[in-house]
């Protein structure tokens, strides 16, 4: 056997997972096929993980991943694909190789939604972003437009506040979703203009993003310039590729209950990646410890 645990994600609950089966003395390997860290690792504050009054995403899942790594776990930059149920011992078939092992947590996390029109495809790179942490600083003193209502954009739309001349803060609906305190501070910022009851309906520009199309409820059209669009919409999870023979709801969330076992005897399903009421840091790395101890004692 290769490994006594394959944990398939890097992200919050993949790495506390890690941390609890390398410290119950497991051999653990965690598979991650795009950034350590996941998308907690893209948000400029967490301001409700128990422990922390404050710190950025990217500190935080910075020190998870040290924190897994001094415990010895072994990270592979490689894509899991399939997951197979060997009777005794799994096989987790990856874009590279196929690691053998007593059981699997998987914790892909979901990915950035993305708008759906088809300019956005036209500018991604070239003024569309899904992370105003990883982008913001390229439109310092610009002026730039956020859409979405949720933490996420209202979150992003404050930090880029401080970077950018001006920020529209582009939104379908006349309230938001994100936390209370976040709307009304969003609300008292001089530099953010708020388009309400609005959907962008087209992008424009040569060669790079310039301006933005926003129809409101009452079907007027208004250009915004802006060198920059943050696309800050939710998330959804990606998990087709083990779609054969793990069990997805309709949405494509792994189905597994707060025991975090799938269909699949041995094979957990940790974070956001699970069919779950409530997506959160908390919730993330909870899974990951009910997982971990779950898969530790087969
Ligand atoms: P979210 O809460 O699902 O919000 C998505 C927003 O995008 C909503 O306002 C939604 O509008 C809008 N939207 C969805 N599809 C759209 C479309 N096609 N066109 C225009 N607007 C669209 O997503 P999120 O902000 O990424 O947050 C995801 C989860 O992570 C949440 O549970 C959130 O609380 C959590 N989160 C936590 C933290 C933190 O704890 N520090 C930070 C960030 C995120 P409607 O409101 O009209 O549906």
């Amino acid at each position: 056997m290769d490994y006594d645990i394959v944990i398939i994600g890097a992200g919050t609950a993949g790495l506390t997972a890690s941390i609890y089966a390398a410290r119950a003395g497991k051999k653990v390997l965690i598979l991650e096929n795009e950034g350590i860290g996941g998308q907690i690792a893209t948000s400029p504050k967490v301001e409700n993980y128990p422990g922390f009054l404050e710190i950025s995403g990217m500190e935080f899942s910075d020190k998870l991943y040290e924190q897994a790594d001094a415990l010895g776990v072994t990270l592979e930059l490689d894509k899991a694909e399939k997951i197979t149920d060997n009777g005794e011992y799994k096989t987790v078939k990856t874009e590279y190789g196929e690691y053998s092992c007593k059981a699997v947590i998987i914790a892909t996390g979901v990915k950035h939604r993305h708008l759906g029109i088809d300019a956005e495809e036209r500018y991604m790179g070239r003024g569309v972003s899904y992370c105003a942490v990883c982008d913001g600083a390229f439109y310092k003193g610009q002026t730039v437009a956020v859409v979405g209502g949720g933490n996420s954009a209202v979150q992003s739309a404050i930090m880029l506040s401080n970077i950018c001349e001006k920020v529209y803060l582009i939104h379908r609906r006349d309230t938001f979703r994100c936390e209370n305190k976040l709307s009304e501070e969003v609300k008292s910022i001089s530099n953010i203009e708020l388009v309400l009851d609005s959907v962008i309906k087209d992008l424009e520009g040569e060669g790079k993003l310039s301006a933005i199309i926003v129809e409101n409820k009452a079907g007027e059209t208004k250009k915004i310039e802006a060198a920059g669009l943050f696309v800050l919409v939710g998330q959804i999870p990606e998990n087709s590729t083990f779609a054969d023979t793990i069990s997805l709801d309709e949405s494509g969330y792994i189905i597994a209950g707060e025991d975090c076992k799938t269909n699949m005897d041995g094979v957990f399903a940790a974070g956001d990646c699970r069919t779950k009421a409530i997506r959160q840091l908390t919730t993330a790395a909870s899974d990951g410890s009910v997982a971990a101890l779950a898969a530790c004692n087969l």
